[in-house]
């Protein structure tokens, strides 16, 4: 049996550009760390904080408390950014704004069973290839899972219960339909339910399988997707390596 692993984050990157998504693959690229991941990680590391003091304690911690541990991460973590997206200071009070609504609105009602929990399952088998979903769910309570974002503005909620991939694989992974992603932004809370069931599955299993007949074909390069946000200097990581369309049209193409 040949296993083939797919993360959860890398069929994200595929959905916006196969060619991207090859690169990653075979480390052919590397992604830049960004001041909007260290935002992003800021909050997911106070929420974890929060979430696993309860579990142990049964007692939720002060909002002071997860704000140290927030800014403790922050000194740990602000060193290895590359690309400042934004001022230090916005970044450090956006944080603490999405943490503060997460905590007085959300946290309260929240039980979780597991926090970072990471899980790998088969998804599917066929000829002898099994595919293997991996990944990390932020947050898991009996009977919903939860996912933070921290975007820089919030979402549209059909587009994302239309086309969200993540909430595919969680709701695979923990054979739990319901699937909650929260999205903090600037100090706001969006709440979208999403529902996964049978034949959201079956269809992640044949996207799968689309995806792994491109991984055994031992092709050069996989389809450029140019329309969108991502295939830009400022988001791909193979056009700032001077490859693909940034080969052609260099660091500033407008
Ligand atoms: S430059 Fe555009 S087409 Fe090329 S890998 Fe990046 S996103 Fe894809």
């Amino acid at each position: 049996m040949i296993e083939v692993p797919i993360r959860q984050s890398w069929l994200g990157t595929f959905s916006n550009c196969p060619e991207w998504a090859r690169n990653v693959r075979y480390g052919l690229v590397r992604e830049r760390e960004t001041s909007d991941m260290l935002r992003g990680n800021m909050v997911h590391a106070a929420i974890e904080y929060c979430g696993n003091e309860l579990m142990s304690s049964g007692v939720r911690p002060p909002l002071d408390e997860a704000i140290d541990h927030m800014d403790a991460v922050f000194h740990e973590l602000c060193g290895s950014v590359e690309v400042w997206r934004h001022e230090l200071e916005e970044i450090v009070d956006v944080a603490r704004d999405n943490l503060t609504v997460w905590y007085e609105d959300l946290f309260p009602s929240l039980n979780p069973v597991a926090v970072e929990k990471h899980f790998r399952f088969p998804l599917d088998e066929r000829d002898g290839v099994r595919v293997v979903l991996e990944g990390t769910a932020d947050w898991v309570e009996d009977g919903v899972i939860y996912d933070w974002k921290n975007p820089s503005r919030s979402y549209e909620p059909w587009e994302k219960q239309r086309w969200d991939i993540q909430s595919h694989v969680y709701c695979a992974a923990f054979d739990c339909p319901k699937f909650r992603l929260v999205a903090l932004v600037k100090g706001k809370m969006q709440i979208i339910e999403i529902e996964r069931r049978v034949p959201h599955l079956e269809a992640l299993k044949d996207m799968c399988w689309s995806i792994v007949e491109l991984l055994q074909s031992d092709l050069k390069v996989w389809p450029q997707r140019w329309a969108g946000w991502h295939c830009s200097p400022k988001w791909c990581p193979v056009w700032q390596a001077g490859e693909c369309r940034g080969k052609h049209l260099g660091p500033t193409p407008w």
